[in-house]
């Protein structure tokens, strides 16, 4: 809903980095891949590997495919899904792309082939019953498709079975084709709203380090305090531009946090405050005004409602990010030096790509589906260790290590990489031993990702 009213009111922004078009129809497969498995289909990438980049918005783009992969995955039994990708190159300027979701699932009947893009249509089949839907997953890809200059649509797909998804855009080539991130236009705007300085009051550490990571890689500067009586502390010392206040804390709750510095003389009474929580019903959101708050940001975290709420409250210094717009401003993320303790098993920018890309609903159901396939195949690996068969080791550990890369579990996947290569090299010995240290690092990781959507970690 959100969605929708933001894409018609022009708010949405948009990005310009380069993309490897080829490497994000893989990234769809690997995030899609459980959700098209539970109904028993197999899904592939085919068509055109270009050489060259392409410059646009990934994150929409991904959103958008995700979100007709979904669909395949959804309404498709026992088939097949392919995500197609024909890329033209005959202009120098400007790739001409086709990316096509096909599946041989049920078909949508040519009268409801116009229909399905409007809001809230849902076909009343038994499969829409059994998928369930807001009946609004295509009318906001088609929205984000047309700001982008395109098209999107659907016929029939392959001998007239099942449905072919196309989307149809005119991309710019991108100069060179690194992994460097593109100082264009927009990075620009935003890098002109940085140099904020930041107070993330919050107790759980994974939100804490996503908030931290996105807020850090849109140029703010971050200090962080890990319950309500060290938030107060930190802004008694000085004026932060924006204090970001997450609700429910043990000890002290965010709304007495709020309430202390508001009536204290600290350098941040003034400071607008800015909650963060699960629960934003009319009545709660009263009780965070009357507290003194300005704004509310909804759970799970995603990119732009922070940046935007960022944007909103706080005022940047004068002259701190005029120095060097898009460059020195914008941090590279690399997650390197500041996440001691979790990035020793986690990729925080994994995690943070996951929660702008996906809806919070989406975002659940995949984190849930992975957690459910990375308990599927423990058992799976523990019994392949007992029988000694080490090729189903290998082959199960696999498994595992794809859920792993495609929630940023780098430690578990790792792990289950030199399980694999151990096991097909014939090292069984080897193999067995590091999968018995496997069930430590999923039991880390899971309480991770349970913590990471907010469900409590046993
Ligand atoms: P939702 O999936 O949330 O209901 P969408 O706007 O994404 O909403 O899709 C609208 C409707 O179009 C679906 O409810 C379904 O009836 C139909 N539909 C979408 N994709 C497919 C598909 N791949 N195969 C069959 N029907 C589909």
């Amino acid at each position: 809903m959100l969605d929708v009213t933001r894409v018609e009111a022009g708010k949405m922004a948009f990005e310009t980095e380069p993309i490897d078009l080829h490497a994000m129809l893989d990234e769809t497969l690997l995030i899609g891949a459980p959700l098209a498995e539970q109904n028993g289909n197999t899904a592939v990438v085919s068509g055109d590997r270009p050489d060259r980049w392409v410059l646009g918005d990934p994150h929409r783009l991904r959103q958008v495919l995700l979100n007709l992969f979904s669909n395949a995955a959804k309404f498709t039994r026992d088939g097949r899904i392919t995500l197609d990708l024909s890329v033209d190159e005959t202009d120098a300027q400007v790739a001409s792309v086709e990316i096509a979701v096909i599946d041989s699932g049920p078909g949508i009947p040519t009268a409801d082939r116009e229909r399905i893009f409007d809001d809230f249509v849902t076909l009343n089949s038994s499969y829409d019953r059994n998928a369930g839907g807001s009946g609004l997953g295509l009318p906001i890809s088609r929205r984000i498709i047309r700001a982008m200059g395109g098209e999107i649509g659907i016929e029939p797909g392959a001998q007239g079975r099942g449905s072919r998804f196309w989307i149809r855009l005119r991309l710019p080539w991108a100069q060179g084709s690194s992994r460097t991130r593109y100082a264009g236009a927009d990075r620009r705007t935003l890098a002109a709203s940085a140099g904020c300085q930041v107070l993330l009051v919050e107790d759980n550490d994974v939100n804490r380090m996503v908030a931290v990571e996105m807020l850090r890689q849109a140029g703010h500067e971050v200090t962080e305090a890990a319950d309500g009586r060290a938030g107060i502390a930190a802004a008694a010392q000085r004026r932060f531009d924006l204090i970001l206040m997450d609700i429910s804390m043990p000890g002290m709750d965010g709304v007495e946090a709020t309430e202390a510095i508001r009536t204290g003389s600290g350098a941040s009474t003034n400071s607008p405050i800015v909650a963060l929580t699960a629960h934003a019903l009319p009545e709660d959101r009263r009780r965070f005004a009357d507290a003194g708050m300005q704004d509310v940001i909804v759970k799970p975290l995603r990119r732009p409602q922070l940046l935007s709420a960022v944007v909103r409250h706080a005022a940047p210094p004068a002259d701190a990010a005029r120095a060097a717009p898009g460059q020195a401003a914008v941090a590279e993320p690399d997650g390197e030096e500041e996440f001691d303790s979790l990035d020793d098993i986690f990729d925080p920018n994994i995690l943070s790509d996951l929660s702008v890309t996906l809806t919070p609903e989406a975002l659940h159901r995949t984190i849930a589906l992975v957690r459910q396939e990375i308990d599927i195949s423990l058992s799976a690996v523990r019994a392949a260790a007992a029988r000694h068969d080490d090729l189903d080791l290998a082959r199960q550990v696999h498994r595992m290590a794809g859920c792993a890369a495609m929630v940023g579990a780098s430690a578990l996947h790792a792990a289950c990489g030199d399980v694999e290569r151990a096991g097909k090299a014939g090292l069984g010995d080897t193999a067995r031993k590091r999968a018995a240290e496997l069930p430590d690092l999923v039991a880390a990781s899971q309480s991770i990702l349970a913590e990471f959507v907010g469900e409590s970690a046993a």
